[in-house]
């Protein structure tokens, strides 16, 4: 996998990057000094809106785009930083009239719309906690979540509150208010209309002393291993999303920049939301789903400039025979980076070929809160791989023994835990109602993140698996992600997924899950003929012994491969939490 490396000239940039020097970097760099780019409120303390809206809306940037919003139906708005702060404020207000104490839960439930953005401030700003959901959840994992995260308040639509809230009402015992973001009048004392509450409400409002270490956000993960843990977050968290937005987004004042992801995941959030207002940034908002030529047409009709994406939409792209460059102006665009899952070395190349500009890859989780480690748009490029740690972030391979004695491993190219030195800022501070799971992911003084991987001899780390997908055949650890890696660079391919099917004789047997590219049809000879393919790559060992098509493959809503749902249907066991599955 380390063929192809992509050098960068610097010279031909369009922007000077942020980061040039990595390792001098690396080496000054300090946390504190994040801080001074901040202001603190005037009573102290740290608040997320005050940094991302309120100082640039006080300041030259009042009247700049903070959001530039598309709606599903074809309209444009725009918002300046002074409107953000006059709508966070009333909303803000309007929790407070409420009664909302502080570090109390608001949930919100609605699509991709602007008063999402302007709310979650606004409930910074009063000190509740923001806890997004994913709209397109039912009311089941609705319900499980919003009894978890202790919700007294849900800010949502008429359609979704009828559709998913009202169902399961009666067992939000407290719950004390749902706003109805769309309603002109109040149903009853508890649903109440959000236009009527905001035209009541004051444009101004006082931030009191927020402690850094308040909590800000509570996000529950993706699922794809097991039932989704409620992360909890807190304001200092914004010192990582400041210094990856400088470094791993290299966001510059002028940029258009575009995160895909929806505010029910992490990185909606923290690059969503977060990010490029801390910067100043104008931050594009998509309303619609995936959909290649509305995904294009964004990019040039809005000038993107920085893309932040998933994998899974790359490989969705990758499906379609396309030119994007000869049908669109993607001249503005200079940066793509990717996160979620890994990225097949093939979809960094892709993206040299037909955007002209290689993916980036980058690896956090919804616990890190912030990218850890990334590949930089000034850095050479190990397609196929996670990148470096970002400065002031420790990245590691450990090994824990049985007694649970941890030891770093220091040779490269040694598989082992994943782990992070403990003192980045947004690392989360506890798993909801499970204190005895967060105690047990520290080990003398790192975090260990649940995914395998190795640090090559340039310090670049590359993603093996997560533990629990790690596949024993006849003596051999396999990693899924390299036998997908190699499926997918057969010019069919369109998405693999790869588990370890029980066996008798050699433990467990490589099998690999297929979905092709439009012009592909499933075939005995087109089976022979990948397996042929992965043995060449790989050899006998690790190749797929059994490759199965499927037209789509299980993936959660933030679009990963549920390997252990793979799995379990291939073992005919019972099929676990799949409150996160697509449909
Ligand atoms: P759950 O913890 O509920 O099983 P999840 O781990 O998928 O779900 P997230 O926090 O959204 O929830 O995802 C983080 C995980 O996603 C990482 O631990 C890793 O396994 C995977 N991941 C993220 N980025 C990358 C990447 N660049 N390369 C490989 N894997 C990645
Ligand atoms: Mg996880």
């Amino acid at each position: 996998m380390r063929e192809n490396l992509i050098e960068k000239n610097v010279d031909e940039f369009l922007l000077r990057p942020n980061l040039l020097d990595y390792e001098g970097e690396c080496r000054e760099f300090r946390w504190e000094d994040v801080g001074r780019e901040f202001e603190g409120l005037p009573g102290g303390g740290l608040n997320i809106a005050h940094e991302a809206i309120d100082r640039h809306a006080n300041g030259a940037l009042s009247d700049k785009t903070a959001l530039l919003w598309l709606g599903q139906n074809g309209e444009r708005k725009t918002y300046t930083f002074g409107e953000m702060k006059k709508e966070s404020a009333k909303f803000a207000n309007v929790l407070k009239r409420l009664h909302l104490a502080k570090g109390e839960r608001v949930f919100t439930l609605s699509s991709r719309i602007p008063q999402l953005y302007a709310s979650a401030m606004g409930i910074f700003k009063n000190q509740n906690v923001l806890c997004p959901l994913f709209s397109q959840f039912g009311p089941e994992p609705i319900l499980q979540r919003m009894l978890k995260g202790d919700a007294k308040l849900l800010l949502t639509t008429k359609k979704l509150y009828e559709k998913k809230v009202r169902p399961i009402l009666h067992e939000l015992l407290d719950l004390r208010y749902v706003l109805l973001l769309d309603a002109d009048e109040d149903e009853n004392e508890k649903t109440l209309s959000y236009s009527r509450l905001m035209s009541e409400a004051s444009e101004n409002f006082e931030i009191l002393p927020t402690d850094p270490e308040d909590m800000s956000i509570l996000h529950f993960t993706s699922g794809t291993t097991g039932t989704p843990k409620g992360v909890a977050h807190v304001h200092k968290a914004i010192y990582a999303h400041y210094m990856t937005g400088k470094y791993a987004l290299d966001l510059h004042p002028q940029d258009n920049y575009w995160c895909t992801a929806d505010p029910g995941w992490v990185t909606g959030t923290s690059y969503g939301i977060i990010t490029p207002w801390l910067h100043g940034v104008t931050n594009i908002v998509d309303e619609a789903e995936f959909d290649a030529a509305r995904w294009y047409k964004t990019l040039q009709d809005e000038k993107v400039s920085v893309w932040y994406t998933a994998p899974t939409a790359i490989r969705r792209l990758m499906r379609i025979d396309s030119e994007p460059t000869l049908e669109y102006d993607l001249s503005n665009l200079r940066l793509i980076q990717s996160v979620g899952e890994p990225l097949n070395p093939e979809a960094v190349l892709w993206g040299e070929k037909k955007l002209k500009l290689p993916i980036h890859d980058n690896w956090w989780q919804t616990e890190t809160g912030a990218i850890m480690i990334a590949n930089l748009i000034s850095q050479t490029i190990r397609p196929g791989s996670m990148g470096r740690p970002l400065p002031g972030i420790v990245a590691g391979i450990v090994h824990v023994d049985d007694e649970g004695v941890l030891s770093e491993v220091t040779e490269p190219n040694k598989e082992g835990d994943l782990a992070l030195k403990v003192g980045w800022p947004s690392m989360f501070r506890g798993y909801l109602h499970n204190e005895e799971k967060y105690e047990k992911s520290f080990v003398d003084g790192w975090y260990l993140s649940g995914d395998l991987a190795y640090k090559d001899e340039a310090g670049y780390f590359w993603f093996v698996g997560r533990a629990d997908d790690i596949i024993k055949t006849s003596g051999h650890m396999v990693g899924p992600f390299e036998v997908e890696s190699a499926l997918m660079e057969h010019p069919a391919v369109a998405e693999a997924g790869v588990i370890g099917k029980p066996d008798q004789i050699i433990g467990q047997l490589v099998k690999a899950f297929v979905s092709l590219k439009t012009n592909y049809e499933p075939s005995d000879e087109l089976r022979r003929e990948l397996i042929g393919f992965a043995r060449k790559k790989l050899g006998v060992a690790v190749a797929p012994k059994e490759i199965e098509f499927q037209e789509n493959l299980p993936k959660t809503r933030s679009g990963k491969i549920m390997r252990r749902l793979l799995k379990a249907r291939e073992m005919g066991l019972p099929e676990g939490d799949t409150s996160t599955l697509e449909e």
